[in-house]
């Protein structure tokens, strides 16, 4: 190509990193305007109980609208967040919103209580200021602890053992629901995670999908695990009403998947909330 655009002409070497690089940096910059212009969202991904296959609470899940470049997905900029000053500001919006959010979902939803679980980033579990920042969202959403679920990896537990269960036990102790996500994706001792107060453990879409003869074998051994220590299990990645009863013979407790639902925008919960308690007076 270089060749036909002009003889023996030669086209400047660009070497990738280069536009990586250059890339990932409009992208901070981009990033850093993106909360003010409000182009941060959350939508949400139902989780679904097995038993009744009734909605039981959601996923909050970051999306960035970007005006260029459309919906970019978290896993493209959570990561640029997390090695910049970013991602406390971007945390404390998730926290926020997801809360507010589900203060007014209940008022639709009367009496039965649904729960919002929101996802943690390293930073925050490492940062002095998750428990009291919580407290305040807490505070001013007036938002029952209990219906919030933080969402942590065991990386990021095993990044600094001793600050996580000091932040966790706390976090516990108020109240708050934790769940241990990506569940099978590393060494995942449920045996040492026991020391942390986890009450839901989630099962990464990896495993319970593996097509592989020894998949029964582990999924009850996980499921019946957990039960003993008294954890809920929330399985990701269920893609067949098989699979769904499968996982509920196993003991498994709810399901979150395409299958049950993709993520939706507030409103749609909204709207979904209102038929199924048409009743439900506002407040
Ligand atoms: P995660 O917490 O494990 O979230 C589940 C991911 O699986 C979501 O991707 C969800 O859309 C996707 N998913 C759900 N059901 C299915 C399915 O049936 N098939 C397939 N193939 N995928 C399914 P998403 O929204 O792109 O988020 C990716 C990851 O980004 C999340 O994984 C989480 O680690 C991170 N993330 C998302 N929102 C936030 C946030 O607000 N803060 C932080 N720190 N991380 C976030
Ligand atoms: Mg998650
Ligand atoms: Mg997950
Ligand atoms: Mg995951």
């Amino acid at each position: 190509r270089a060749k036909r655009a002009g003889g023996n002409r030669v086209e400047p070497f660009q070497p990738a990193f280069r536009s990586f690089g250059a890339d990932r940096l409009q992208l901070e910059t981009d990033l850093r305007r993106a909360i003010e212009r409000k182009e941060l969202t959350l939508v949400y991904q139902p989780i679904v109980r097995l038993a009744d296959a009734e909605i039981a609470g959601f996923e909050a899940l970051m999306r960035w609208d970007h005006p260029k470049r459309g919906t970019v997905p978290p896993t493209e900029f959570i990561p640029i967040a997390e090695t910049s000053d970013l991602i406390g500001p971007l945390g404390i919006f998730a926290l926020e919103r997801a809360s507010s959010d589900l203060v007014h979902w209940q008022q639709y939803a009367g009496d039965v209580p649904i729960f919002v679980s929101v996802n943690l980033s390293s930073a925050q579990l490492l940062n002095n200021e998750l428990y009291s920042d919580m407290r305040a969202i807490l505070a001013k959403t007036q938002c029952q602890p209990s219906q919030i679920k933080l969402e942590l990896t065991e990386s990021m537990v095993m990044e600094n053992p001793e600050q996580a269960r000091l932040v966790l036990d706390k976090l516990k102790e108020i109240g708050m629901g934790l769940a241990l996500d990506d569940f099978g994706t590393g060494y995942s001792s449920l045996a040492y995670l026991t020391r942390f107060p986890f009450d839901t453990i989630k099962i990464d879409q990896t495993l319970v999908r593996d097509g592989g003869a020894k998949r029964p074998i582990l999924l009850r051994s996980i499921i019946s695990m957990a039960r003993d220590l008294d954890m809920q299990v929330v399985a990701e990645g269920i893609e067949t009403e098989e699979d769904a009863i499968e996982l509920g013979k196993l003991g498994c407790n709810f399901g979150q998947s395409y299958f049950f639902g993709a993520p939706i925008g507030g409103d749609s919960v909204l709207r979904l909330l209102k038929e199924r308690f048409p009743l439900t007076k506002r407040a």
